[in-house]
Formats: structure tokens, sequence, C-alpha cells
């Protein structure tokens, strides 16, 4: 069986290999169908059958800000393995990728990022962002803040502590003991707002219920909440405007740190270089991957001002904390190969372009019944689904996603009654097109 190179293999042996040895991450036991995705250019994708797939779902991920296949990236993991493929970070090391890299993100950062720690992705990240909160309050002799407030619907990751912090409810299920102190609250979820809180402005019921959270807990014991700027996993949930600036002030009265989660906001995807300044959120850290490569390697980053860092790992501290592919060469080449097309191609300004087409081609949707709420930020969109728009009872999208695939040849994702887009930011207008069109026909034909 190891004998054969692997590009000979049909679609069929490929998916009764996949099916006796691999096992895929945050997968249903009960589905059995396989797709084995061989190869990308643009905003396309071929399955091994040689099928051809309109991706609008950022690699099925939120990634791919800069298209598929694309050369640059390529050529830039090739020359930094040919050069020096990785060499530690620890202690008295780096590498000058990651240090020009780090420069660079600081660069792009809201003012009071200084510093910046690499991992491989979202989960280490928060992670890490997790640490360090800790660690900070620690060496400034308030060593009780040790809670996390975290929101329901969230997606932090799924290691123990990323996992406790996010709140979607199966996660949670079957591992026994969670990480300890993680306390959730509500989701800013507008168009869920009538049920959450009948006749209530919306934020003001979340700050009660936030400043009822901490009291709870201690203000002394809370050491930071995490949250997403714009919820991706959620189904794209904006909050209000004067939610964020109006946490951030509830927080700073407490001296609890602010975790911004930019992992799928980062890099353009919701049309900035980071979207929590523009949210009002200042945030004391931020962690971001995805759409740092566009997925090209796995990389990930927090950022902190100098005064966080100066804490945990100042001059008399050993900060005993780190991954060995941190700051890893190649990622962060490829990463700043990423960075390049992002500002040569204006695409963290294209992103806002395109949330005008998604906006317009999706008008299509508006008089089907099915339809809650189109919700679209930058290049994402959510389309929530409702079983009766009355009473606003959710209608789950799985189907949408099949139908779509198999039907239009198009690769969205849902996540339970939200149907969601995140395309690579250089789709063409047209392609926009083909992808609204499929979905107001697959919402028409709902079974
Ligand atoms: N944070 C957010 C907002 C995410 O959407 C994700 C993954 O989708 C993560 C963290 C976890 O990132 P990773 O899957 O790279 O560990």
């Amino acid at each position: 069986v190891n004998e054969m190179p692997r590009t000979v293999r049909t679609a069929e042996e490929l998916a009764e290999i996949d099916r006796r040895v691999l096992v895929h991450p945050h997968h249903h036991g009960s589905r059995q169908e396989r797709i084995t995705i061989v190869r990308g250019d643009g905003c396309s994708v071929w399955d091994a059958k040689g099928v051809e797939l309109l991706d609008v779902m950022g690699a099925g991920n939120w990634v791919a800000q800069v298209g598929h296949g694309r050369r640059e990236l390529a050529d830039a993991a090739a020359r930094q393995m040919s050069t020096l493929e990785y060499y530690t970070s620890f202690d008295i090391f780096a590498n000058d990728q990651s240090i020009t890299l780090a420069q660079r993100l600081v660069d792009l950062a809201p003012d009071g990022l200084d510093r910046v720690f690499f991992t491989n992705g979202g989960s280490e990240s928060v992670e890490t962002a997790f640490k360090f909160a800790r660690l900070y309050h620690h060496h400034r002799g308030e060593p009780d803040r040790t809670w996390f407030i975290s929101r329901n619907l969230a997606y932090h990751g799924c290691t123990f502590a990323s996992g406790t912090a996010t709140g979607f409810p199966g996660i949670h299920e079957g591992i026994g003991p969670e990480f300890p102190n993680v306390a959730r609250v509500s989701t800013p979820h507008p168009y869920r707002a009538p049920d959450l809180c009948p006749g209530r402005d919306l934020t003001d019921f979340l700050i009660e219920e936030l400043t009822a959270t901490i009291e709870r807990i201690g203000p002394g014991n809370v050491a930071a909440m995490i949250g997403e700027p714009v919820m991706g996993g959620a189904g794209i949930l904006i909050p209000p405007a004067d939610y964020w600036p109006r946490v951030r002030e509830l927080l700073s009265r407490h001296g609890i740190l602010l975790i911004a989660d930019e992992v799928v906001t980062g890099f353009g995807r919701t049309g900035a270089w980071y979207d929590s300044a523009d949210r009002g959120m200042r945030a004391d850290v931020v962690v971001v991957a995805k759409g740092l490569t566009s997925g090209y390697a796995p990389l990930g980053a927090v950022l902190v001002s100098d005064a966080i860092a100066e804490t945990i790992a100042g001059r008399d501290t050993y900060l005993f904390h780190g991954h060995t592919y941190s700051g890893h060469a190649t990622a962060c080449a490829v990463a700043h190969a990423n960075l390049d097309l992002l500002e040569q191609e204006g695409l963290v300004e294209r992103s806002r372009t395109i949330g005008t087409w998604l906006s317009e081609a999706l008008a299509l949707l508006a008089d089907l019944p099915i339809v809650g709420e189109v919700r679209v930020a930058g290049a994402t969109v959510g389309v929530e689904l409702v079983a009766d728009r009355e009473t606003r009872e959710p209608l789950m999208a799985d189907w949408v996603t099949v139908a779509l695939r198999n039907d239009h040849r198009v690769a969205a994702r849902e996540y339970g009654n939200t149907l969601v887009m995140a395309p690579p930011l250089v789709i063409s207008r047209p392609e926009i097109d083909r992808a609204a069109q499929a979905l107001a026909d697959v919402l028409r034909r709902r079974p």
C-alpha cells in the first residue's frame, strides 16, 4: 500500500484509506462521506475526482485571504527552507524572519500593542494569552486573579483552557473536569435580543449581567475577559456599537484585562487589519492566527503591551512558556509574503468592497420566509435561518451546505442555523453573484 506515489491514488482509494486510518477533527461519526481536496487556485479548489468547487469559506476555515495557489508564498517557503528552515527561538535565540515579522505586526497593530509572542495557531495563542494574563497579575502581587470571563457561543479553540472558554455546549461533554475558573456570560446577538431581554436595551442588559458576574466572582479574582470583536463561529454576530466601549470601561474600572480574539477577524477578514480597534475594544492582549499566513503555514501570535511583556518576561523573570515551533522561520517567511500580498493588492480595503457586493447580491434572499437575518462584516456573511419569521425558531442549516456543494459546486459552511461565507479576499463580483444565486436557489427549494 505504501509503495505507490500519492498522486496515483483514485478518489475512491483515497476515501477508503481515509475512512480506515484518518481521524478527522470536528467530525460527526455518522457522516460517512469523505471529500479529498487535492488542488487550489484563486477561489477554486478541486477534489480527487476532478470536481471544481467555488471556495467561499476560506479553505473551509476562515483562511485563504490571498486565495489558493499563490506562487509568491510557495517561493517564500522554498527560499526560507533552503536558507534556514528552523532554529529554536528559546532563550537567547531568534531568527531574522520572526524578528522582522514581530516588528511588522506591531507596526500594523493599534497603539499599546508593542510585543509579540509566536505560536502555531489560534488555540495555542488563547492558551498563551490566558497564561500571560495570570502571570501578569501574579507578578504584580495579585495572584488571586485567576478567573476568566468568556461568552456563550464563543469559539476560542479546543485545547483545555481555550476549549473551556469556548461557549459551544458540546465541546464540554465527556472530558471530565475542565480548566478551572471560567465564567460565561450572554452573547451580544441583537437579532435574538427579544428572547434574552425582552423590552430592554441589549447593551444595558449585557453590562448589568457582566457587572453581576464580576461581583459574584469578586473583582479582585478576575484576570481577564476574552471575546471575538465580531463572533465568527457563532454565525457572524456583530455587537451593538456601544457594547465593546462599555465592556472596556467596566473592565478597566476593576483592573481586568481584555483579550481580543482576532483569530478570525484579523488580517482583513472583516475589513480591517485588527478589527478590535474599530470596535472600541482597546484590548490589552490580541491573539491572531489564520489570516496571518492565509493558511499557507501554521502560525499564530499574541500581541501585548510593553507593560505586560516587561512584567511577565522582564529582567528578573523567567518566562517558563514556549513551543518548539514558536517563531518558526519558514512560517514567518510565509507570513511576510502573505502580508506583502495583502498590502500590494489592497486586500484589507477590498474586504469592505466584498462586503458591499455580498449585501447587494444577497438582497435576493430578502423575501424568503426562512431567512431570519443576513449579517455582513467585511468579507464575511452569516445568513440565519428560521422555521418561522414570527417566532424566530431556528432552522438548522446543514442541508444548505450539502445542497450548495452537490447542486451548485459552491463550498460554504453552516454553524447551527446560520449559513456562513468567508471567501478569499481576491474573489470577484461574478463569483460572489454566483454564490448568492446558488444560495437563493437552495433556500427557495427548501425540502
Ligand atoms: N479563536 C477563534 C475566534 C477561532 O475561530 C478559532 C478557530 O476557528 C480559534 C480561536 C482556534 O484556532 P485553531 O483552530 O488554530 O487552534
